[in-house]
């Protein structure tokens, strides 16, 4: 295990792994190219070591060069990419190979071919030493690959977290096993909203809602808002599958977040079984879930007095919230038991002024 700045890596390619990915390029290129004299252009900071021992491995003729585009900041693209280092200038009528350490979503791709766009090159191809097939969107073709790897962020061999890493001669993975990913149950008025407002910025983390993903991906009709939207309109649940999916982006869109914390999910076991699954396929997990327990009749009390400043009609009738109550004892009770067989549940205190309940909140994170 490494750290780099404030984050943790553990090893996923040695330098074995490594130079047979180099060689296995190579070798494919200079099939197809031995006879002639191709331009091999490096895109830097990130391909420098690649383009390194790649060249030790193509041993036919062959010019290199480099082009630099400025665009990665931290452990997201920032999708702002403009070049710093021009394209080389002898390069009509050349079989150009672009050298990419690593395709990620493709944008940075879509600058260099747009680059190009307007050189009279003979051909233009573009080989990477890491491909995340599972996010790339599939704009350009990808000529040559040396792995694909899986959607994890990556360091060492030239790449870096914040500059650091580059040196490294293995390639690192982040290691999300230091992330705290919270699951906060509490019964309406219990003061969820506050508290998750307050653990996000104490702890970095990303406040996932499941009703405000909901409300975002149908009012931008996105592909999966669209599809639950075709089942609320029917009148169906929407089925779980489509429900995490969009959690699975919002996570994925959350890269430099330390964690998450999911409100509003799951409130069924099937869906704390899927929301297991699909954050292990993460290499990620539960750390805890948190309860915010609080005597019925102060919760009434609290919501009528909201009730009363947002007119909130769910909120007004005493009927209506001992319902929401039951629907939600009768539903995160066995939750409440699958997490403790896991020994994941806690359970705090939800009365008090808004700092005593942040005091225990942050025992039981800072306990973890
Ligand atoms: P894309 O534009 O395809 O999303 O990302 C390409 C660029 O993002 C790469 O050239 C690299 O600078 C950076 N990048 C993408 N994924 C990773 C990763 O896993 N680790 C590091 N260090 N950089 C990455």
């Amino acid at each position: 295990m490494i750290r780099l700045h404030d984050k943790y890596f553990k090893p996923f390619l040695n330098e074995k792994e490594i130079q047979q990915a180099v060689k296995g390029i190579a070798d494919k290129i200079a099939a197809d190219y031995k006879d002639q004299t191709p331009i091999f252009v490096g895109v830097l900071n990130g391909s420098f070591m690649f383009v390194s021992d790649f060249l030790k491995a193509y041993q036919h003729p062959c010019e290199v060069s480099f082009v630099k585009l400025g665009s990665y900041q931290g452990l997201t693209s920032t999708g702002i990419v403009e070049t710093l280092l021009d394209l080389p200038d002898n390069i009509e009528g050349r079989s150009v190979i672009i050298l990419e350490d690593i395709i990620d979503t493709g944008r940075t791709l879509k600058e260099l071919v747009h680059l190009f766009a307007n050189t009279n090159v003979k051909e233009f191809k573009i080989a990477s030493l890491f491909y995340k097939s599972e996010v790339y969107n599939g704009e350009y073709a990808i000529d040559y690959f040396g792995l694909d790897i899986p959607d994890r962020f990556i360091v060492g061999y030239g790449l870096d977290y914040n500059e650091l890493g580059r040196n490294l001669k293995e390639v690192y993975q982040l290691n999300q096993k230091y992330m705290i990913n919270l699951v906060l149950f509490g019964k309406p008025g219990a003061g969820k909203g506050t508290q998750a407002q307050f653990l996000k910025e104490k702890y970095n983390l990303k406040h996932i809602s499941t009703g405000d993903v909901f409300r975002y991906n149908i009012k931008n009709n996105t592909e999966l808002g669209t599809l639950a939207k075709s089942y609320i309109d029917k009148g169906d649940l929407v089925p779980d599958e489509v429900t995490i999916k969009m959690l699975e982006d919002e996570v994925n869109k959350n890269p430099e977040a330390d964690g998450f914390i999911f409100d509003g999910f799951p409130r069924t076991v099937a869906q704390a079984e899927a929301l297991d699954n699909f954050l292990e396929s993460k290499d990620m997990k539960i750390n805890a879930t948190v309860a915010l327990d609080a005597n019925d009749e102060v919760l009434i009390a609290r919501l009528l007095e909201r009730g009363k400043v947002s007119g909130r009609s769910d909120d007004q009738d005493v009927d209506k919230i001992r319902n929401r109550f039951d629907e939600y004892n009768q539903k995160t009770a066995p939750l409440q038991d699958y997490y403790q067989e896991q020994h994941k549940f806690h359970s705090v205190n939800g009365i008090g002024t808004i700092t005593e309940i942040t005091e225990r909140l942050t025992k039981v994170v800072d306990g973890l």
